[in-house]
């Protein structure tokens, strides 16, 4: 599949529910603004010189400058980056935050470089965008495989080219050099957060029966146990909810009576993967745990399952299989199109990543606005702004699905009321902006 003309199908099958308004400025949005191309040199450690082709796409900033993470990966492709890039347009609006869209990459598998090598060829990327970044224009941020740490390289460069301090053309830095705190939970953090607050309006609909039951019996199983699976399943474990099982790319555990993620942790890190943690006794409480396939996870009988990993791990062939009653978008594009469809159809809600996920950049945000202010917030102002943004986005897609229940039946959706929302917003600023 064509990631971007994938991200295109699923904007024009808005379309027909935009306001007479908006219509016209749709077009707008199925091309990014600008996709910058490069071959970047870099001279290896054995002396020779490679290429690597890099990419920065920035799709539309009539809401703010350009915001999007720099992904280093085999995978990475023009239509990748530029489908990412206009998903970032669409995640920032329905967070609430004056920011465009945008996303970079590098094809290089990084895990094949030195430190040395990783270096440099970060520094050669600063080079090639600092024409088209900066704290109002354009500003990247960490996405696979790329980190604090070279986001410190990236903005050490930047700043070397521009002769000044620019902390905030950046986020996901180190603390020490302007990172925000509150920023490495906060994907999980707000994704918790959003699935509380549709449970209470499911609790208030007397038909959602496992609604009714208290958070102890309410049971998550969550695929993928990096930043995002791990804070998701600490967070929502420390609320009471019962996580039963989670995965990571060797296989998963799962506790029928419940899982302690913290224990759990302990255990991957000891083991080296989850996939071995079921039958360790005694001191980790995954004694009476059972090995899960990454398939199986997902097709668990919970009421929550949250795929936190890789993109269409829910397709056209497991879509009818899976039995939870609410589906927590943590990664990006988890579903295909067509398991969207069918699992909507079964009557499953689904939060979308462009919301569910968007804690990590509302984080972001505020990172930008304390580097911009040159002022810094304690901990729990971050998580007290974070939770505020949640919640008002919450509410307002909340009221749309229900103007969409009630004037479109059946082809309501938690996704399609976010997109229009978000779509809606961007282009009434392009009209007022750009009539
Ligand atoms: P990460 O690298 O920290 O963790 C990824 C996890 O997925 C690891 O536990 C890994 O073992 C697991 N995994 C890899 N292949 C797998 C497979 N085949 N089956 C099951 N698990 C597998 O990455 P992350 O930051 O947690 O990101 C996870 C997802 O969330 C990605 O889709 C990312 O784009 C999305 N996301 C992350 C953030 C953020 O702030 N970190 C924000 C928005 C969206």
């Amino acid at each position: 599949m064509d990631p971007f003309a994938n991200a295109l199908t699923f904007l024009s099958s808005i379309e027909k529910y935009l306001s007479p308004e908006t219509k016209p400025y749709l077009e707008r949005l199925k091309k990014p603004h600008h996709v910058h191309t490069t071959e970047l040199s870099v001279k290896m450690d054995n002396g020779e010189t490679k290429t690597f082709t890099a990419y920065r796409s920035q799709h539309n900033n009539a809401l703010g400058p350009y915001k999007g993470g720099i992904r280093f990966h085999q995978n990475v492709s023009e239509s990748e980056v530029k489908a990412l890039s206009l998903w970032m347009s669409v995640k920032c609006s329905i967070a609430g935050i004056p920011l465009g869209g945008g996303k970079g990459g590098i094809i290089v598998d990084p895990k094949k470089l030195s430190p040395g090598e990783l270096e440099r060829l970060s520094r050669a990327y600063a080079q090639f965008i600092a024409p088209f970044i900066g704290e109002h224009k354009d500003v990247p941020a960490p996405d696979v495989n790329t980190n604090p740490q070279i986001m410190a390289w990236l903005l050490d460069e930047y700043e070397k080219i521009v002769g000044h301090h620019a902390p905030g053309t950046f986020t996901g830095k180190p603390l020490e050099i302007g990172g925000s705190k509150g920023r490495t939970k906060a994907t999980g953090y707000g994704g918790v957060f959003a699935m509380k607050l549709l449970l209470e309006k499911l609790k208030q609909n007397k038909d959602e029966v496992w609604a009714q039951k208290p958070v102890s019996q309410i049971t998550v199983a969550i695929q993928g146990f990096g930043n995002v699976g791990y804070y998701f399943a600490q967070i929502i474990s420390d609320l009471g909810f019962n996580v039963v099982a989670v995965s990571d790319s060797k296989g998963g555990v799962y506790v029928k009576d419940g899982l302690d993620p913290k224990a759990t942790l302990e255990c991957k890190q000891d083991k080296g993967s989850l996939g071995g943690c079921y039958c360790i006794g005694g001191v980790c409480d995954l004694n009476k745990g059972k090995p899960v396939t990454n398939e199986e996870i997902l097709e668990l009988d919970v009421d929550i399952l949250v795929p936190g990993a890789l993109e269409n791990v829910i397709h056209k062939d497991n879509a009818n299989n899976i039995k939870a009653k609410v589906v927590v978008e943590m990664a990006n594009g988890p579903l295909t199109p067509e398991a969207d469809a069918i699992l909507t159809k079964k009557g499953i809600h689904i939060i979308p990543d462009v919301y569910a996920n968007s804690g990590g950049v509302s984080v972001s945000y505020f990172e930008w606005v304390q580097n911009i202010a040159g002022y810094y917030w304690e901990e729990e102002e971050v998580d007290t702004r974070l939770e505020k943004l949640m919640e008002s986005s919450f509410e307002a897609i909340w009221s749309k699905y229900q103007w969409l229940l009630k004037e479109h039946g059946e082809d309501a959706s938690l996704r399609l009321a976010t997109y229009l929302l978000s779509v809606e917003r961007i282009l009434e600023s392009e009209k007022l902006k750009r009539p």
